[in-house]
């Protein structure tokens, strides 16, 4: 049977990441490729009792339909912890729940793209956000960026010629791949720019929460003046992503109301009995606290990562430092290529992801992303070692 499909299909394959992360799973191998929270600090006896909880008080309100923006106390909780630790203050009605951040990512996309109309992306950029705006057909530029973030020059200069511009998409805290952070002066900048071509922004922060050490940076919410921020957030790094909550939140009620339309059409609302248990699991536990544990961590991984990469990689290797978040970024010299490398590595039983399908038009191969949130520091001390000596030898 010939099959036809959508001419959008041609443009979306499955990511080079989950076909390497299968070759991963095995338990020898010494993971960097995910970008996974630490399982062993998911708090299950907590998770358990708020779940135990929602049952006994409230089980046919958890199994029942809830309305498409999510359940009321949850966003309250959300719209708290945004003034508290974004300085964004907004109210519920500016809040829509998502099954994760992913979710929203997709939305957006649906929301402002028609094929053919131009997104700007940092480059490099999130894999599954490139690879959700591809659905819509959407041509790519990508803005170069900087250890301080995006270019404020470079992104002036393609606003002012591109035409077709719908949307913009950052990550401007701990980068997803690069770890990177923008400057204070990056962000007011950009801002400055935003206000005068009055673009949307999607400012996707699910890293913010893990600062290791360093200054508070204002999200770009938190400058927006004319509404033209959306802001996406999720407890995904910070509680737990198997829950999959996420939020989308707008100022501006006609945007918020596009996102709200996408939801109905895409699967009504998110889970109520996942909804509850988080809201559940906030009420009786201290999030905070929880989070200061998974830093204090996480710290430690990132410490052992960054200093093995001193000792041991090829001073021709550059490698970022993290103020916080999951992610570790390496530029090998050009004529190297790290998707070459990488099953070079894995034969040693050590796994990276190659950097290349992180800039959505490709062709920038001497890249690759580390992850330090999942293993031990003797893992990630072992494992850095040998993903050294494999560079070493690909040196001309
Ligand atoms: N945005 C970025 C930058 C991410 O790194 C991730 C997860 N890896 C997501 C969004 C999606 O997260 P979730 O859907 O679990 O909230």
């Amino acid at each position: 049977m010939a099959v036809k499909f959508a001419n959008r299909m041609n443009l979306l394959k499955g990511s080079e990441i989950r076909a390497l992360l299968a070759l991963t799973a095995k338990p020898e191998v010494i993971s960097f490729a995910g970008g996974m929270p630490a399982p062993e600090l998911f708090p299950t006896e907590g998770v358990k009792e708020a779940a135990c909880k929602v049952m006994d008080n409230m089980g046919r309100v958890a199994l029942q339909y809830t309305g498409t923006d999510g359940f009321a106390s949850l966003r309250e909780k959300i719209v708290a912890r945004m003034a508290a630790k974004n300085d964004i203050h907004v109210s519920i009605d500016d809040i829509l729940i998502t099954s994760g951040s992913q979710q929203g990512l997709d939305f957006s996309a649906r929301v402002f793209l028609n094929p053919g109309d131009v997104v700007l992306v940092e480059s490099p950029s999130y894999l599954g956000a490139i690879n959700a705006f591809k659905a819509c057909e959407p041509t790519f530029v990508e803005v170069p960026t900087d250890d301080a973030g995006m270019i404020p020059e470079e992104l002036d200069k393609i606003l002012a010629t591109t035409e077709n511009v719908k949307m913009i998409y950052v990550i401007p805290d701990f980068q997803n791949p690069t770890g990177k952070t923008w400057t204070l002066e990056r962000r007011q900048k950009f801002m400055e720019l935003i206000n005068k071509y009055e673009i949307p922004v999607i400012e996707d922060n699910p890293y913010g929460e893990l600062r290791f050490e360093g200054e508070f940076l204002p999200s770009l919410k938190s400058m927006d003046t004319k509404d033209l921020v959306i802001f996406l957030g999720t407890m995904s790094k910070i509680f737990a992503p198997g829950l999959r909550i996420g939020w989308v939140c707008s100022t501006n009620a006609e945007v918020l109301g596009k996102y709200n339309f996408i939801k109905q059409g895409a699967d009504l609302q998110s889970s109520t009995i996942d909804q509850l248990i988080t809201n559940q699991f906030l009420e009786d536990n201290d999030l905070d606290a929880h989070v200061e544990k998974i830093k204090a961590v996480y710290v430690k991984r990132r410490d052992a990562m960054l200093k093995t990469m001193e000792e041991t990689f090829p001073k021709e290797v550059k490698f970022t430092h993290p103020e916080g978040g999951l992610f570790t970024w390496c530029v090998l010299p050009e004529y190297m290529d790290a998707k070459v490398i990488a099953p070079q590595c894995l034969e040693k039983n050590v796994a990276y992801v190659p950097g290349g399908s992180f800039f959505p038009n490709g062709g920038k191969e001497n890249h690759f992303r580390l992850n330090y949130s999942c293993m031990p520091e003797d893992k990630i001390v072992e494992g850095i070692t040998k993903i050294a000596e494999v560079l070493k030898a690909n040196l001309k």
